[in-house]
């Protein structure tokens, strides 16, 4: 069953997505940078708000946490090494919590913000479910506000170490313009190629294209690929002094930075 069918992305700003979760009419929502989807969402169904989970500091992710706060009795969790402008239960690499029957682990995954974490969401009979905020997403990764690539590259190793089922819920709908990116580092990849069509086709249609899942990810990410040979090579012309798998990394991060 059925955890994941309610499993929910509640469009926020431009581009944000505010995961939402619910089971026995309560609910669980990862990063509202606004209140008003979330109240709108609970209010519509009739949901209990639980948990508020927080992945890193930035105002798209927190800003609103405190009028939730407000508003519901939830708890909120959120990165222990980060300032946050409402209070949380503190969580690093190593603590968990628990909703609904669900087991929630937490990894740090330093690189976008300096303490910015990542929740891995497992029940019986149902795959792990990743919370990665701005750390991966579809086709890409984040930017390197406060971390090295060497970070970013560990933290991407550690997420892509789950299991290969596992739903990732990213952020942000970037998935197009990062594919646009993937096609020029790794243009051979068939499978990128047919996974374009299939996001070109959703997005028409007015749906996300996320939850991903790793396997997928793993097949089509550049960010995810950077030490296979296809991807090696497109970088090898574009980096000066390659000496290490972070500065392939570095090469392919700036390389997007400027990419338009
Ligand atoms: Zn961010
Ligand atoms: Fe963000």
């Amino acid at each position: 069953m059925g955890l994941l069918m309610n499993l929910i992305p509640l469009p926020a700003f431009s581009d944000n997505y505010i995961w939402l979760l619910h089971h026995n009419g309560r609910a669980l929502v990862v990063d509202p940078g606004d209140a008003q989807p979330v109240l709108d969402a609970l209010n519509q169904a009739g949901w209990v708000l639980d948990h508020i989970l927080v992945t890193h500091h930035h105002a798209d992710h927190v800003g609103g946490v405190a009028a939730l706060m407000a508003a519901t009795s939830a708890k909120v969790y959120g990165p222990a090494h980060e300032k946050l402008p409402i209070p949380v239960t503190p969580l690093s690499q190593g603590h968990s919590l628990s909703w609904q029957g669900m087991h929630f682990d937490v990894l740090d995954v330093p690189g976008h913000t300096a303490g910015h974490i990542a929740f891995v969401g497992k029940a019986p009979d149902m795959a792990p479910v990743l919370f990665c905020g701005d750390t991966l997403f579809s086709g890409g990764c984040g930017r390197l506000f406060e971390g090295t690539p060497a970070q970013m590259l560990a933290s991407l190793d550690r997420l892509s170490a789950l299991p290969t089922d596992t739903l990732v819920c990213c952020a942000h709908e970037y998935t197009l313009s990062n594919l646009k990116f993937a096609v020029e580092v790794d243009p051979d990849n068939q499978d990128l190629r047919a996974y374009v069509s299939h996001c070109q086709d959703l997005r028409a249609r007015g749906l996300p294209t996320l939850p991903s899942h790793l396997g997928l990810e793993l097949q089509i990410n550049p960010f995810l690929r950077s030490r296979l040979p296809a991807v090696r090579a497109t970088l090898q012309d574009r980096t000066p002094t390659p000496f290490d798998d972070a500065s392939y990394f570095a090469a392919m991060r700036q390389w997007k930075n400027d990419y338009r």
